[in-house]
């Protein structure tokens, strides 16, 4: 039956695990579609062009904001990043549902646009002591841009408050398991199965043939 696709938000402070669930998502379910942002961030040992970020410099950035290609777009630790519009028009018309692994403010932009689809989800760290664990765990940053994720991930916290669900990341199989609660009977309601009108009115031409 078609259904309308999902605009699926994650949001954490950063090492909380939301790649981790994103990654995890799109294993689960293959039709999922991740919306690559675009970022003025330098990319990361091991990031691919158009794979985990469109990498551009500010003059490019700033001219897709200006072409309205951008469906939300901020600033997180100086570098701006922002959602391509294209992509996202495009899944949801085919009745597909798009992850977003993006921050609060780009959260908000989404919601006030698009309210009716979007799905969103917090996800916390059982403790500071542990997110800053994970995010030494990832061996990506130095010390010093570690130290600026952890002072940015207060002001992110901040805004648990503004999403549909929240989860406590402890254990990866446990979270994971309450993400995929969360996306199948989000799928289920009722305005998101358009073709359930015709399937109803089927079902009483059946009760009137007999
Ligand atoms: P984010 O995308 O929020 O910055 P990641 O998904 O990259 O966070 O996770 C940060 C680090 O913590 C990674 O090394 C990841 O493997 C690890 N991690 C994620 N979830 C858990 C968990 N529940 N328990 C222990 N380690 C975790
Ligand atoms: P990172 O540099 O670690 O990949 O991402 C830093 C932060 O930027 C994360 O909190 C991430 O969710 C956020 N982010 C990544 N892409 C986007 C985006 O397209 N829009 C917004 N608003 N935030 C983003």
């Amino acid at each position: 039956m078609p259904r309308r696709g999902l605009l699926l938000i994650l949001s954490s402070p950063s090492g909380a695990g939301k790649s981790t669930m994103a990654r995890r998502l799109m294993e689960w379910d293959t039709t999922i579609r991740f919306s690559v942002s675009a970022t003025t961030r330098k990319p990361r040992p091991g990031e691919e062009h158009g794979v985990h970020y469109w990498f551009h410099d500010h003059d490019g950035f700033r001219r897709l904001i200006e072409a309205g290609g951008m469906l939300e777009h901020a600033e997180v630790f100086g570098n701006f990043y922002g959602s391509p519009r294209a992509p996202v028009e495009k899944a949801m018309a085919e009745g597909r549902d798009t992850l977003f692994d993006i921050d609060w403010q780009g959260g908000q932009q989404i919601k006030q646009a698009m309210r009716d689809d979007v799905v969103s989800v917090f996800i916390l760290p059982p403790s500071i002591a542990e997110l800053e664990r994970r995010l030494r765990g990832r061996g990506q940053d130095s010390d010093e841009v570690i130290a600026g994720r952890m002072a940015k991930s207060r002001d992110e916290i901040s805004h648990w408050l503004e999403y549909d669900y929240v989860l406590v990341n402890h254990e990866v199989e446990a979270t994971f398991a309450d993400l995929q609660a969360i996306v199948t009977a989000e799928r289920l309601k009722r305005n998101r199965q358009p073709g359930l009108t015709g399937f109803v009115r089927a079902l009483n031409t059946e009760f009137d043939a007999r």
